[in-house]
């Protein structure tokens, strides 16, 4: 079934008796986008002003899931204000994102004001001839005290636009694009995507998912990728054991960038037309479409207490990004390999990988977990050339934490309890309008776990100390990979010469060699080079674009060099000694002994890709005891 059919029924059978049309509307906006092509809609925002002598309309200065301030209101142009004969009325701008309308003596404000977006990212509008991406919060001005709504919402489409998809509820008359929002956090809390549409339809128990595209899809397989996406979904709803909506939108825009925002019932998701055929980055995606829909229970529903209601006016703090954030990032890729579309090698590289991103950053030792969270919109949102020395993403520790702490429950309780159940019973009892606070989220996990976990957290949420994996790795028959072993390609090249290290990252820009990147603890940063320096020469020797890899290998280990820069247009020389590249792996690899109750915890823990695992391996036991057993008889 088509959504807009859907939702007209929806509007007949659950709309109609409740607030909707029976309230007058906060506002009514009206948004034309004709003039699309040069990034911008035109709003008209009417306002009810009977027996009042001014309306003060304010714009949002951030959106929830994305914790930075944007400054929206920046983006507004040309704002004017009449009554409903016509009249002009007088506008004074108040703050950044608020303007004050005069009407003594009208019974309604007419506000009209342009809105700029070119801005390719889920918490922005983006706008042009092809289609638009629009966001609540950058989208609409809002009337102070009307925030309680209803907000009634009309958006005219240019006629070679085939379509409209949000999940904001349709208007009670029916008419498309036609929508009645009931309060402030459901006007924002529903993006808007229109242009040329294709819509995918999957039910799930019966309820309905829209996958929708916007852009050139002509390289993605839909139904293929709707049927992924089901996939996704299933396994998320048996991991959670209830729909909280009555429909969702994965609404997936084909663009030049990236991410992902979560949303009450839909997701809006920037992708590349390039993202499906390679395989690595359609993983990727599918790991983005299972992270946005886990929000859809773990944040949008189970939520810390401070994440809503929203002051939209200021920054909002919590301890608990890592829960929302990290414990979704380690779930999104598992859940993947339980509903088998990662394999039990692809999962473990991409925890791999994480353990390895959180373990070759130094800000690890500094930034704890709790104060990540706070310091999001001044860390996470705002990073720089230090950020890697200073802080840690509660997204990558998070993640890594959420695997800790799984392995850590199932081992505390002979793997009959985890995470997993931590996550339902914190569901049942906090989501919806209570929220939870830090101390309830890990008592639940004590509980669960059966023992008292606040020393365990204390270390591994509020201090910032060196992790340890050896327990949880052994629980599942699993380790660190020796790192000096070597293998297939890596093997033939063992007769090459040892390359020296500095620890730096360098890159060519505008046609010169730039240090990006200095780390902590390195021969680099412990000989001052910087970040912008520009590598002008080695041991005297010319360095042009393109060089920095090939040569930064030709001395070894022990040798010292003379490292020319250039810094803020002052040449200088360095001298740098180079080590030996600290062999640390990450990489996790199945114990070849492992025993029996460890395989079958690993393949319990992986569902689908940990069974295909076993049994992939029970076959080639059998090809092997075949082989053995007819080899005599043809010799
Ligand atoms: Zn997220």
């Amino acid at each position: 079934m088509r959504s807009d059919t859907f939702f007209l029924l929806l509007s007949i059978l659950i709309l109609v008796p409740g607030v909707a049309g029976s309230e007058e509307p906060a506002a009514r906006y009206l948004i034309e986008l004709d003039e699309a092509a040069s990034h911008r809609m035109h709003i008209e925002a009417r306002v009810p002003a009977e027996g009042i002598d001014s309306v003060t309309m304010w714009m949002a200065v951030w959106t929830p899931g994305s914790y930075k301030i944007r400054e929206y209101s920046k983006n507004i142009e040309a704002l004017t204000a009449r009554d409903s004969a016509g009249r002009a009325l007088p506008v004074e701008k108040l703050t950044k994102n608020r303007w004050r309308i005069s009407c003594p003596y009208s019974d309604e404000v007419v506000v009209q004001y342009q809105a700029y977006g070119r801005t390719q990212s889920v918490r922005n509008c983006f706008i042009d001839s092809d289609g638009a991406m629009l966001n609540g919060a950058a989208t609409f001005l809002i009337p102070e005290g009307g925030e309680e709504g209803p907000f009634d919402v009309r958006i005219v489409l240019p006629e070679d636009w085939t379509g409209c998809e949000t999940s904001l509820p349709r208007h009670p008359d029916g008419a498309s694009t036609h929508y009645l929002a009931t309060d402030i956090d459901n006007l924002f809390d529903n993006p808007i995507v229109a242009g040329n549409l294709l819509v995918e339809t999957f039910e799930v128990d019966e309820i309905p998912h829209w996958l929708v595209f916007q852009g050139d899809r002509s390289l993605w397989d839909c139904p293929k990728t709707a049927d992924d996406v089901r996939r996704i979904v299933e396994e998320q709803v048996r991991f959670w054991g209830v729909i909280p909506y009555r429909g969702y939108r994965f609404l997936n825009v084909i663009a030049e960038s990236g991410g992902g925002l979560e949303h009450l019932e839909s997701t809006l998701m920037l992708t590349s037309r390039w993202s499906y055929r390679d395989r690595k980055k359609y993983r990727g995606w599918l790991g983005l479409v299972s992270h946005e829909f886990f929000h859809t229970w773990n944040v949008k529903r189970l939520r810390p207490r401070a994440l809503g209601p929203f002051d939209y006016n200021r920054e909002v703090y919590t301890d608990d990004l890592w829960i929302v954030e990290g414990i979704t990032s380690f779930y999104d890729d598992l859940l993947l390999a339980r509903a088998g579309l990662l394999d039990r090698k692809q999962y473990l590289e991409k925890l791999s990988k994480q353990i390895e991103s959180l373990q070759e950053t130094p800000g690890r030792l500094l930034h704890p977990l709790s104060t990540t969270s706070r310091d999001a919109w001044i860390k996470h949102y705002l990073p720089d050339e230090n950020s890697v020395n200073s802080t840690i993403s509660y997204y990558t520790k998070g993640a890594v934490v959420g695997f800790l702490l799984d392995t850590h429950i199932r081992s505390l309780s002979g793997g009959t309890h985890s995470l997993d159940e931590v996550m339902r019973l914190a569901y049942h009892r906090y989501s919806g309008e209570r929220g939870y606070e830090s101390v309830e989220f890990r008592s639940t996990a004590s509980e669960v776990a059966g023992t008292d976990l606040s020393d365990w957290f204390q270390f591994h949420v509020d201090e910032a100390g060196e992790l340890d994996y050896s327990a949880a790795l052994a629980w599942l028959g699993l380790r660190f990979k020796d790192p000096t072993e070597k293998e297939g390609e890596e093997k033939e090249e063992e007769d090459e010469v040892q390359e020296g290290w500095m620890g730096l990252e360098a890159s060519d820009r505008g046609g010169r060699v730039v240090i990006t990147s200095v780390r902590v603890g390195t021969p680099a940063f412990d000989s001052g080079l910087n970040v912008d320096d520009e590598v002008v020469a080695i041991d005297g020797y010319r360095l042009l674009p393109g060089q920095w890899e090939a040569r930064r290998k030709q001395h070894p280990p022990g040798s010292v060099v003379n490292v020319m820069v250039s810094r803020r247009g002052g040449l200088r020389e360095i001298k740098i000694e180079l080590i030996v590249k600290p062999q640390e792996s990450w990489k996790i690899e199945v114990i070849e002994d492992a025993s029996e109750e460890q395989r079958m915890r690993l393949a319990a823990w992986l569902g689908r890709a940990g069974q295909e695992a076993l049994e992939e391996e029970a076959k080639k036991k059998a090809e092997e005891k075949t082989e053995k057993e007819s080899s005599p008889e043809e010799d």
